[in-house]
């Protein structure tokens, strides 16, 4: 009867217990939610306006963190950047055949230089004698004569740049300009380092090279908007749902000149050296590598539409949002079908080349 008596105790005792602790458990997971804060920068860096915004439940961890995300944007910019004289890009454009170089440097150049290959050229960081010689985003952007163009073309060619261990070589008198790659590999460092110190949500924008850690505060995917061309700035044409992902966006339309009626942009046709007369008026990538992403979207911008659809057809692992240049037509990659809506209802979509095609 005892032995009856106590069992029957010992039950009650659990089932309380269990109780007590679901509701424990229900109270923090409860509290933790209504506990998320937030820490945010803004600063000009990089030639362009960065944001980043994280999201947690501890301030000052938050704060420190989107501190050192600043200064390592800071330290970065001061070994690529072309315009600072003393980065190690400027070491190896002031060389006569190359420098040495450290491992970060070193590595976003044997990035450069693979997905020039992959692009057959459409992307080559050996761009800077073009950039230069337009000057455009500068004070002074200027139409090169065409003697000046055809001066500069034969520098521009990827395939005599090499890395070897620290070493860069290249033909004399070429020059690197990593514009085009090195937002996107500064964005995969600075994510890389918030998901290793345990943050789970934030959202890192380089001047449009978006890379988000995680989920929003809302747990659930970041809604990413794709800028409408040469429309006010947060006017979106599409929403693309990310999770742990980059969405990179070149186009034409934000770094440009007119002169005489004409419109001159920054994203140079490496095979003529003139602005890349593309039928495409937005590329986006969506990527887990930003780098990546930033670089091709570039290459495809170049490459225009009907390239740009044959190299997706045969990467089927690349994900692509393409807007013609009239802006009535999106082209997407089936890989991204469930995380793509487009908005713009003057806008049709076709699906193309991505995985499930
Ligand atoms: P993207 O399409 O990603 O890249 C276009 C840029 O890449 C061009 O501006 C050019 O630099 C280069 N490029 C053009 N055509 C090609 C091609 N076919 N292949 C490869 N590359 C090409 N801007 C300033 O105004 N002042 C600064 O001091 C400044 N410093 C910077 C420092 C760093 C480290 C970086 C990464 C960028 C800096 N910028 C600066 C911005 C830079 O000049 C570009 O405008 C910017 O990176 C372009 O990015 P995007 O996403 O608009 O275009
Ligand atoms: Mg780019």
């Amino acid at each position: 009867m005892k032995k009856i008596a106590e069992v029957l105790i010992s039950k009650k005792f659990l089932t309380a217990a269990i109780a007590i602790l679901l509701a424990a458990m229900f109270v923090c997971e409860f509290s933790a939610r209504r506990r998320v804060v937030s820490a945010e920068r803004e600063t000009y860096k990089l030639g362009t306006v960065v944001h980043i915004t994280a999201y947690g439940s501890d301030k000052k961890a938050l704060d420190a963190e989107l501190d050192a995300a600043v200064n390592e944007i800071t330290r970065l910019e001061n070994l690529f950047s072309v315009n600072i004289a003393s980065s190690e890009i400027s070491k190896i454009n002031s060389s006569d055949r190359g420098a040495g170089v450290g491992a970060e440097t070193a590595a976003i150049i044997t990035e450069a230089l693979r997905i020039a290959g992959e692009t057959d050229g459409a992307f080559d960081p050996t761009i800077e004698p073009i950039v230069k010689l337009w000057g455009i985003a500068t004070d002074h952007p200027r139409v090169p004569g065409k003697g000046e163009i055809e001066g500069a073309l034969p520098l521009v060619d990827y395939r005599r740049v090499s890395v070897s261990g620290g070493n860069v070589s290249k033909g004399a008198g070429q020059k690197l300009d990593l514009g085009g790659i090195a937002k996107g590999w500064i964005a995969d460092r600075l994510s890389d380092k918030l998901r290793a110190d345990g943050i789970k949500s934030a959202l890192i924008d380089l001047g449009g090279n978006l890379s988000v850690v995680g989920e929003s505060s809302e747990r659930r995917a970041w809604r990413l908007g794709l800028q409408r061309p040469s429309s006010s700035r947060g006017e979106y044409f599409a929403i693309i749902e990310a999770t742990d992902l980059s969405v990179v966006t070149s186009g034409p339309y934000e770094r440009y000149f007119d002169r005489d009626g004409v419109r001159y942009h920054h994203i140079f046709d490496p095979k003529t050296g003139y602005p890349a007369e593309s039928d495409l008026s937005s590329v986006s990538i969506v990527s887990k590598n930003s780098a990546d992403a930033d670089a091709l979207c570039t290459a495809f911008f170049v490459m225009g539409l009907e390239k740009s659809v044959r190299f997706l057809k045969a990467h089927k692992d690349i994900s692509a949002v393409l807007l013609t240049k009239d802006m009535k037509k999106v082209y997407a990659t089936t890989n991204i079908k469930d995380k793509l809506t487009v908005e713009d209802k003057s806008m049709s979509l076709e699906f193309i080349g991505g995985r499930g095609d």
